[in-house]
């Protein structure tokens, strides 16, 4: 019997593939190949799904099938193997393998869209930008560097290799300096493709570089360990370079980009090839030309954040995954797939290696190293004459604080400015203060959706939600007792900062968090006067801890790090140990050495002493022999049960049912925690609850969690709540 059934991964909720027959009258079929778009009827509409195979069985029988409307592609758009690890991962993950798929693709060829041909539009310059003398362009650097692109590449160059706003091209095209061009897409480029610049390595990068290239052709998970500044980079660097001497694509994924332009520039400055960049900051027409450059093997080198794990490579040579420990790498809603760990099952599939690099691993790849499944490379030492900075604890218990700011803390910050140095300061929390208070009746300003406090921001006159995003006017009088001594509790950015223009008024400062970067490019300008050394007085949130490198800063301050000590998730003092080093990472990165001052009301904290006197490893090593003792991952597996609803009751009650449903499946070996109301119950309005799955045995946990969401897909109570799966959660909450 010839094979006419096609099984088809059709985007909805349903934890399925259908099955559809060939149209009766296909004129000129062509070789159906699984990763093949095709358009099939599906309710009342028409949706566009992906051909997972071609079969002669069907649970249907065949004429009851409806037949296929349209075969989109005449070759697959997806690769063999980003197909088959979006299908474990739907399994993995428990996401429907049809959205599973959806969000692999690009969202024009989710939409039907045909594959984009040879052809790109792009910009070139014309004789009157060929004249610019650049160096007068000193206020409007992102101008200069377009022209300074376009003036390497006469022929022009596409949008998607251009990282700039839409607005700065704009200008640049009103002063007749560029001007829109059609490119034709070459072929991979024949020859010697052309690399600049490297440093002659270091003993232990040579050794990480060689190990790396020694299992060109073959599986190895590596970790590499290297303390900031070590040489991380550069050791991608030329392993990449290795990989693209051989024609071989390369692809990295990054945290953020956003956060990381330097990176970006880095490759770019690197390698004369062409690369492709893929960033939220993509328009949808962008992102399917850099994508496509990587399926057809054209772009050499890859960067992108963790959604860049789905795209196709002809010719793959060598994954890496930088900042392997960071939490965005695992996607937090929908399909909630962890990028790092997919990396590695792809380089399993293609018999790649794969490169997991952070100066502070997670303690799920130190585990990994210690089960033998991967393997550690390391760098212990800073590059050049870098030294490490050194730690010091400043005990702030009864000591005043002026705006968050010890005493300790300021003297210092004065002697380091006063000796040409440039201080940054770490706090993690943006606005003016976290708490409004009566100082009558001890009300505080509370959200009305979420059971949180908002947070007043002074420069805007507002009180914010920084969960759900609601606002409104700042109280004048208080609502309870109406006295207007209303005082701000706590404090944030905005509140140091001013403490900082009232103690340092001569020196200039910059003050890095998602308020101050809100317009698009202003975060870029911050950080490269900070890294100038322009701004002496630097300020900020996770934005300015994460890669930077400001080679002038000397003196680290870290405000607060009690909120880690002492959060909820059992993650929250490995996360505030990978903070503490990845922001001291910034002092001493050059001649001068670094000091990193640490303000906690807990000086004695066994796992901080352990960090500062002993370092991150021996820090780690304890924070995952507890983790073991205390059976959480990653030597044991978890998956959490999530369910929100408007109404107060319903998500616990819920969730009772769910447990109830596992206790009637086999689950050997599995524990049931809860369900237990979230941490924050309540947020934008709606009731959450959590069940808790644990196990050591990771099969029979995915398998159970596989016959629980079958069964709740068909349940009448799932349909009162809105309720997920979180296998491998990054967060508890
Ligand atoms: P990491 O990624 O570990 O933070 P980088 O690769 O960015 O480290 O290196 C830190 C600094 O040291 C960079 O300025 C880089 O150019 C420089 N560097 C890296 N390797 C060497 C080397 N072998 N010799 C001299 N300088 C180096
Ligand atoms: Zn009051
Ligand atoms: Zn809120």
């Amino acid at each position: 019997m010839s094979k006419t059934i096609l099984r088809i991964a059709v985007p909805s909720p349903l934890y399925r593939s259908f099955d559809y027959r060939l149209p009766a009258k296909t004129p000129a079929i062509p070789a159906l190949k699984p990763g093949m778009r095709v358009r099939v009827p599906f309710g009342t509409r028409n949706a566009v799904g992906i051909l997972l195979e071609v079969t002669d069985d069907s649970d249907i029988e065949e004429q009851r099938l409806k037949p296929v409307r349209e075969i989109l592609d005449d070759e697959p758009v997806l690769s063999e193997d980003v197909l088959a690890m979006t299908n474990w991962a739907s399994a993995y993950y428990q996401y429907p393998v049809g959205e599973a798929l959806a969000t692999a693709l690009p969202s024009l060829l989710r939409r039907g869209e045909a594959l984009p041909s040879g052809v790109q539009s792009g910009w070139r310059l014309t004789a009157s930008g060929q004249a610019v003398d650049r160096s007068t362009l000193t206020r409007a650097p992102r101008q200069a560097r377009v022209l300074e692109l376009l003036a390497a590449t006469p022929a022009g160059l596409p949008r998607s290799a251009i990282e700039v706003e839409a607005a700065v091209l704009r200008t640049l095209e009103s002063k007749d300096w560029i001007e829109p061009c059609t490119l034709v897409m070459a072929a991979a480029r024949a020859g010697e493709p052309r690399v600049t610049g490297g440093h002659t390595l270091n003993a232990a990068q040579q050794q990480a570089v060689d190990r790396i290239l020694e299992s060109r052709d073959r599986f190895t998970a590596f970790l590499l360990e290297g303390v900031t500044g070590s040489g991380k980079t550069e050791v991608y660097l030329q392993a990449i370079e290795a990989i693209i001497a051989a024609q071989h694509q390369s692809l990295v994924l990054v945290p953020e980009i956003g956060l990381t332009p330097q990176l970006v520039e880095r490759f770019r400055q690197r390698f004369d090839v062409p690369l492709a960049v893929l960033h939220s900051g993509l328009g949808d027409r962008e992102r399917l030309a850099a994508w496509q450059q990587a399926r057809t093997g054209r772009a050499l080198v890859v960067i992108g954040t963790r959604s860049a794990i789905f795209t196709p490579l002809a010719r793959p040579g060598l994954l890496v995954v930088d900042e392997e420990h960071d939490s965005s790498l695992k996607q937090q809603d929908g399909f909630r797939y962890s990028a790092r760990d997919l990396a590695v099952w792809r380089a399993r599939r293609l018999n790649l290696p794969v490169v997991l690099g952070s100066a502070t691993p997670s303690l799920e790849s130190l585990f990994n190293v210690e089960q033998q499944r991967y393997r550690q490379l390391e760098l212990p030492n800073r590059t050049g004459s870098a030294r490490l900075p050194s730690y010091e604890v400043l005990d702030i218990r009864s000591q005043p604080l002026e705006h968050g700011l010890s005493r300790a803390l300021l003297k210092r910050i004065d002697h380091h400015l006063g000796h040409d140095g440039q201080v940054l300061l770490f706090l993690n929390r943006r606005g003016f203060a976290p708490t409004l208070i009566c100082h009558d009746c001890g009300w505080v300003a509370e959200c009305r959706r979420c059971d949180a406090r908002m947070t007043w921001h002074q420069g805007e006159q507002l009180l914010r939600c920084h969960h759900c995003g609601s606002q409104r006017p700042l109280d004048s009088t208080c609502p309870d007792c109406g006295c207007t001594d209303l005082r701000p509790l706590g404090q944030g950015t905005e509140r140091v900062e001013q403490a900082l223009a009232t103690h340092f008024p001569e020196v200039e400062r910059l003050r890095i968090d998602r308020d101050t970067t809100r317009r698009k490019g202003e975060l870029a300008r911050l950080l490269e006067r900070a890294r100038s050394g322009e701004a002496r007085l630097l300020l900020g949130t996770q934005m300015l801890a994460k890669g930077h490198h400001f080679p002038r800063v000397t003196l680290v301050g870290i405000l607060n790090a009690d909120q880690g000590l002492f959060g909820t998730d059992f993650r929250a003092s490995e996360r505030m140990a990978q903070l503490i080093v990845q922001v001291a990472g910034r002092a001493g990165r050059h001649d001068r050495p670094g000091t990193v001052a640490i303000q906690t009301h807990h000086p004695d904290h066994p796992l901080l002493q352990l960090l500062i006197h002993q370092g991150y490893p021996a820090f780690a090593r304890a924070a995952l022999a507890e983790r073991t003792a205390a059976r959480l991952p990653p030597a044991n597996h978890i998956a959490l049960v999530r369910a929100e609803a408007t109404q107060a009751s319903l998500p616990v009650s819920f969730l009772d049912h769910v447990r109830q449903q596992t206790e009637q499946i086999d689950r050997e070996g599995i524990e049931i925690w809860g369900p237990v109301p979230a941490t924050m119950e309540r947020r934008a309005g709606r009731f959450r609850a959590q069940l808790l799955l644990q196990s050591g045995d990771r099969g029979g946990l995915q398998a159970l969690l596989g016959t629980l969401v079958r069964q709740l897909e068909q349940s009448r109570e799932a349909r009162k709540v809105r309720w997920s799966v979180d296998v491998d959660p990054a967060d508890m909450f």
